[in-house]
């Protein structure tokens, strides 16, 4: 796909990778309808599109509102009469260290956002992506291959939305549309998980039975964790737009080689191209169906 004059739409972009995606994307020649709950809240989106010299359409859509994603996608419509992709970059932390009171209600706030929003916004999008062979990408996470201590519910959320768009890839693409999703490994220049009201004693004094626990594992996330292995949001909004771009893309981009490394440990199939291909051959028909291998 080259991006002269192809149209993309992005959720999430009133800072970090949604921003930088937004940015890069128009700099690479993409008409980019960047979108947000909040338009008023737009400053730092519009401060860099100007300094980078680059135009945004932006446009209100909460993911969580499916009246609000029906409304985008028809004003996309209308204007462009056309959208060749789709990024599904929204997304909340969560930092729960009083799982056993509130892990219910914690799941289904992340999934909101983090599951169904990917959801409201691909379905509502699928129409206008299968009408010009498009592209529907989303932001995942390494915590959606491989599960995080005390991020439970940030992690079911992302493993669900790498079984939504694996199980949707090989269905799309017969049907003209490239899916994938791209895997961040730590971020450190966005709002994510900035929770300026805690610290060590507030999460000690809620942890209970898990307050030894919860300190140990901070402890690592701040002598070890990603440490000098995390990303930029621009190095990752690169990895994106080169995902859009790309002639075939695979179905899962690492967006570092020590995401890719890291994503190893669990799967001997990295980019997804053989589970991808594999499932292909269960929608082919008789011809070239792998026999015997389908799910259980
Ligand atoms: P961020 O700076 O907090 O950006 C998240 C964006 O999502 C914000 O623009 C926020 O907008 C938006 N958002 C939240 N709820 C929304 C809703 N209901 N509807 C529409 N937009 C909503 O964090 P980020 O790191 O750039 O996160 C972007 C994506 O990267 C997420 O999917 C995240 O899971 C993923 N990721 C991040 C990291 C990391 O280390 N940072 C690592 C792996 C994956 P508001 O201003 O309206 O709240």
């Amino acid at each position: 796909m080259t991006a002269r004059r192809r149209t993309v739409l992005i959720t999430g972009t009133s800072s970090g990778i949604g921003l930088a995606t937004a940015v890069t994307a128009a700099g690479a020649g993409f008409t980019v309808v960047a979108t947000l709950r909040d338009p008023d809240g737009a400053h730092a989106l519009r401060e860099a599109a100007d300094e980078a010299g680059v135009t945004l359409d932006v446009r209100r859509l909460d993911v969580t509102d499916e009246e609000s994603v029906a409304t985008c996608l028809k004003g996309v419509r209308e204007t462009y009469g056309r959208l060749d992709a789709v990024v599904n970059n929204a997304g909340i932390s969560n930092f729960d260290p009083t799982m056993e009171m509130s892990t219910t209600r914690a799941l289904r706030a992340n999934l909101e956002v983090n599951f169904f929003g990917v959801v409201a916004v691909s379905r509502a999008a699928m129409p206008l992506l299968r009408a010009c062979g498009g592209r529907l990408l989303s932001v995942g996470s390494v915590h959606g291959v491989v599960g995080q201590p005390f991020n439970e519910a940030y992690a079911a959320a992302k493993f669900a939305v790498e079984g939504f768009m694996e199980s949707l890839a090989p269905v799309a693409a017969e049907h003209g549309v490239k899916v994938c999703v791209v895997v961040p490994g730590f971020v450190r220049d966005t709002r994510f998980g900035y929770f300026p009201d805690i610290n060590r004693e507030t999460i000690r004094a809620a942890s209970g039975p898990y307050a030894r626990t919860f300190t140990d594992y901070l402890d690592w996330v701040v002598g070890h964790g990603w440490g000098g292995a995390s990303q930029t949001r621009w190095e990752v909004a690169e990895v994106v737009v080169r995902a859009l771009t790309a002639e075939d893309p695979p179905f899962r981009v690492p967006t570092s080689d020590r995401v890719a490394e890291y994503l190893a440990r669990k799967l001997a199939d990295t980019d997804g191209s053989a589970i991808q291909a594999l499932a292909r051959t269960w929608i082919a028909g008789a011809e070239g169906a792998e026999r015997g291998v389908g799910p259980a």
